[in-house]
């Protein structure tokens, strides 16, 4: 460094031509001829330069709504409505983001995924930011606070995926953010009256900042315990967020609306095919999330939405099986290691999903009921070295028998 640039003391007076941060040891800034630069700013500067063609690379070929929906169609059973709207809205935001200048303007599609518990939507955001290999990030709405109160602040979120960008700021500007619980800042009450339930809008009106598009001032240490940190300010209008929420109690609005909508008798009669929650979502209007508690605005900025159905037991026991990293493959690999094969007779299986279903906790309920069932059975079988082949049965499941046992000689095959 030529010594235009040596620094002999600090002067608190002296602050970043770029950000404004005030000189201090730890925080010298380096002199130019015309202003002063911190370390943070220079590094922003590089990522600027030298992670600008990383960035245009990543999005040089956008895969098309049927490639996109193929791959997640690998780790998703079922959803078949969802993983197609899904397709188009990933594709066209990222057509939009790389459209020349002279294009029109182009509004951002942001997702809104509605259905219950464990049905695949944060497996959906997640597989999806994979394929693309964007950065992603997974926040809870929950915590989230106006700024001011005890809580999280929203530009937490996007600290989170600069922090899965590796502190890139370019490429966390086209990364992916789900949000979960969205449906849970929703106000208590329909009417904007003394019932309003402030701190849950305050949280709307601060993500729609966001998912609109801003420059964020991100912490990069985390929101408060740092208040004197510099910013680093992230641009959000190109990353996609994707909302989620199980937002209990909708259908009942959406069948409220549908059947005051009917005129004379026909208001009478019982539609036995709107009786299912599932079809009922599939109707979702967003007038709808605005009689649940979503302020206008909000639900403006989430144009697209996805309705996920509930999980039958065959599609718990496709689960189980089909997907390219499903649950029984993960154990048969872990069996197959010691030479042993697993096998789950199709009653088994149903059993399985069965005792899922019950948990009302869709597929993440398998996952339960499968450690509990094996757990014995691993902890003791990798000492029993006679043992060629395990058979779960029904009975296992239930915890009624122990597994088949089939014997025969071993051979581990730990080097795969
Ligand atoms: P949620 O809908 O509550 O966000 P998740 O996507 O987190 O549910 O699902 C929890 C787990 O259940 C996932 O990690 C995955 O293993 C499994 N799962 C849920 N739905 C599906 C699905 N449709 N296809 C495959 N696996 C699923």
């Amino acid at each position: 460094m030529s010594s235009r640039h040596s620094q002999p003391r600090p002067r608190p007076h002296n602050i970043c031509s770029f950000c404004g941060t005030p000189e201090t040891t730890s925080n010298r800034l380096v002199r130019g001829r015309n202003g002063l630069i911190c370390r943070q700013c220079t590094r922003l500067a590089y990522y600027l330069f030298e992670e600008q063609n990383r960035t245009v690379e990543y999005l040089r070929e956008i895969p098309k709504p049927p490639e996109i929906k193929t791959f997640l169609d690998e780790y998703i059973v079922g959803q078949e409505y969802a993983k197609k709207v899904i397709s188009v809205a990933v594709y066209n935001h990222y057509q939009r983001i790389t459209a020349p200048r002279t294009a029109p303007q182009l509004d951002k599609s942001n997702i809104l995924l509605i259905g219950p518990t464990g049905v695949g939507k944060t497996l959906i955001a997640e597989t999806l930011a994979r394929f693309l290999k964007v950065p992603f990030a997974i926040a809870d709405a929950t915590p989230l606070t106006e700024a001011g109160y005890v809580g999280e602040d929203v530009e937490n979120i996007l600290l989170r995926l600069l922090q899965a960008a590796d502190g890139n700021i370019q490429l966390a500007e086209i990364g992916i953010v789900y949000i979960d619980e969205i449906d849970k800042i929703g106000r208590k009450s329909e009417s904007p009256s003394i019932t309003r339930d402030v701190s849950g809008e305050g949280v709307q009106q601060a993500l729609l900042k966001i998912l609109e598009g801003t420059v964020a001032n991100v912490p990069p240490q985390g929101g408060r315990k740092h208040p004197e940190q510099p910013f680093l300010p992230v641009n959000t209008r190109n990353i996609l967020f994707i909302c989620g929420g199980t937002f209990e109690g909708l259908t009942k609005i959406i069948e409220r609306r549908i059947r005051s909508g009917t005129i004379g008798f026909a208001a009478e009669i019982t539609q036995p095919h709107l009786q299912n929650e599932d079809e009922l979502l599939r109707l979702v209007q967003p007038e709808d999330l605005i009689k649940y508690g979503m302020i206008p605005e909000f639900v403006g900025r989430l144009p697209v939405i996805a309705p996920l159905h509930s999980l039958s037991q065959s599609a718990l026991i496709d689960i189980l099986t089909q997907p390219k990293n499903a649950l029984l493959k993960q154990y048969a690999y872990y069996f197959e290691r010691e030479g042993i094969k697993l096998t789950f007779t199709p009653e088994a299986l149903a059993a399985v999903a069965e005792r899922a279903l019950q948990l009302r906790t869709g597929a993440r309920g398998l996952r339960a009921v499968l450690e509990e069932t094996m757990l014995e059975i691993m902890f003791e079988l990798p000492a029993r070295h006679n043992i060629v082949e395990c058979i779960i049965t029904p009975e296992v499941v239930k915890k009624e028998k122990p597994p088949v046992y089939i014997h025969g000689r071993r051979t581990a095959r730990r080097t795969q």
